[in-house]
């Protein structure tokens, strides 16, 4: 038996679910096929962190559009997303002071509501803030974080209410192409015809990939959260923080929880099979992360580590994703790689994927800085710190 879309998307996460909705906006049939269930990948592991703070102007205003979807999520998508506005601080120590101010210069010239704070300001906003070593700090105030699992079921849900299908539990096992053009996949012993397939498999993005032939530079390497109790005392209000001095981010979860990670490329190091790994944190990362959050707020020394978790990042070389139909013109779709930063910018990639495969003539992004030829020919994105990993 087979049945028939316009479009059929490889993989239920944030990135499948978004496009889903646009493409669904669009007018078009669309199937997403999922081997788990959704928001099982890199998704339902995200912090969720929700920040404009990017290096080029294309990833800075998809944040920005995103933040936006964000706010004003029930009304532009319906259900909720959980999102919190919490604030968004980051801290560089004197080597990256230029970089910051000219990172906040581009961002506040594209509209992104942020601002270098001095250090008097940084202790009014970051409760427990030890500042002495910092050179520069910028916050964004309508920043914060959301719920990757609620967000990413709600954009499903309202693809559905749309018109789309979802299958659950299948794993899609080959795409077809005839000639250059892809017409289907098959999954689950069963036939999908479509003359446009999109890859957002995530970590497993590579291997998707290798069945239209291709080889994509995604690595999918484990990334591990400790969590830890805020102490009495120190519960209240409190941004998220991403702290370039001691590689580290913090931000506030539910329950008087601290979520504690790394923002290290080492991390990149870490190759793991998407399929078997392990998936709680190691005692000796929660110790070492927990120590970096206790050495930039010192009064919470007292917090207590609860048991933590690993998930996976999908890992490029530039630590950008790859966003692009190979080969041009034949239906088949990459929308993968967003090498640890991709949950927020989400909603911003579902509209950029919708626009490409629909041939929309005046795209609200430029998704050419994510083609797949960039590595080849030495067009890598950069960042402008000298540590990629946030972009
Ligand atoms: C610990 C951690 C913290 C993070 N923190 C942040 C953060 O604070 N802010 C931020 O913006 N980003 C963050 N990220 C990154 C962000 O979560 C990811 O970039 C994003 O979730 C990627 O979404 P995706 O849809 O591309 O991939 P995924 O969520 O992995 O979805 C891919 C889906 O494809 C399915 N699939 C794979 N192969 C097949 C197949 N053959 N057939 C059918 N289905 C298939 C998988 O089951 C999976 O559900 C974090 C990630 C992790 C792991």
């Amino acid at each position: 038996m087979s049945r028939t879309y316009d479009a059929v998307i490889i993989g239920g996460g944030i990135m499948g679910c978004t496009t889903a909705f646009e493409l669904s906006m669009r007018g078009l049939s669309v199937a997403v096929l999922e081997k788990g269930a959704l928001a099982s990948g890199s998704t339902g592991r995200s912090s969720a962190i929700v920040r404009q703070h990017y290096s080029n102007e294309t990833t800075a205003r998809m944040a920005l559009h995103a933040l936006g979807v964000f706010e004003d999520f029930e009304e532009r998508v319906g259900g909720g997303c959980g999102f919190v506005p919490s604030g968004f601080v980051v801290l560089v120590p004197e080597a990256d002071k230029e970089d910051l101010e000219a990172n906040v210069a581009l961002q506040q010239g594209l509209g992104i509501g942020t601002r270098i704070l001095s250090r008097e300001e940084l202790v009014k906003v970051v409760p427990d803030v030890a500042a002495a070593d910092l050179v520069a700090a910028a916050y964004e105030p309508r920043s914060g974080y959301a719920d990757p699992h609620r967000t990413t079921t709600s954009f499903a849900d309202a693809a559905k209410r749309l018109g789309a299908s979802f299958f659950l539990g299948h794993e899609v096992t080959r795409i077809r192409f005839s000639g250059d053009d892809v017409v289907g996949v098959e999954a689950g012993g069963e036939r999908f015809d479509a003359p446009v397939v999109v890859n957002c498999a995530g970590p497993w993005g590579a291997r998707v990939a290798a069945l239209a032939g291709l080889e994509v530079p995604v690595s999918s390497c484990r990334a591990q959260v400790a969590v830890y109790g805020r102490p009495e005392g120190h519960r209240g209000p409190h941004p998220v923080v991403l702290d370039f001095a001691h590689a580290s981010y913090f931000r506030p979860e539910t329950g008087d929880l601290m979520l504690v990670g790394l923002i290290d490329p080492s991390e990149a190091e870490d190759v793991v099979d998407p399929d078997d790994y392990p998936e709680h944190s190691d005692t000796s990362f929660d110790l070492d992360v927990g120590q970096r959050w206790m050495a930039r707020c010192p009064p919470v020394e007292a917090a207590s580590p609860r048991r933590g978790y690993a998930g996976l990042y999908a890992v490029t070389p530039d630590w950008h994703p790859v966003i692009d139909e190979v080969p041009a013109g034949s239906g088949h779709f990459l929308c993968t790689g967003f090498s640890g930063h991709g949950f927020k910018l989400g909603p911003a990639v579902g509209l950029m994927t919708a626009e490409f495969v629909t041939h929309e003539s005046d795209p609200t992004f430029d998704a050419r800085i994510f083609r797949l030829g960039r590595f080849a020919d030495g067009q890598a994105v950069e960042s402008r710190y000298a540590y990629s990993i946030t972009g």
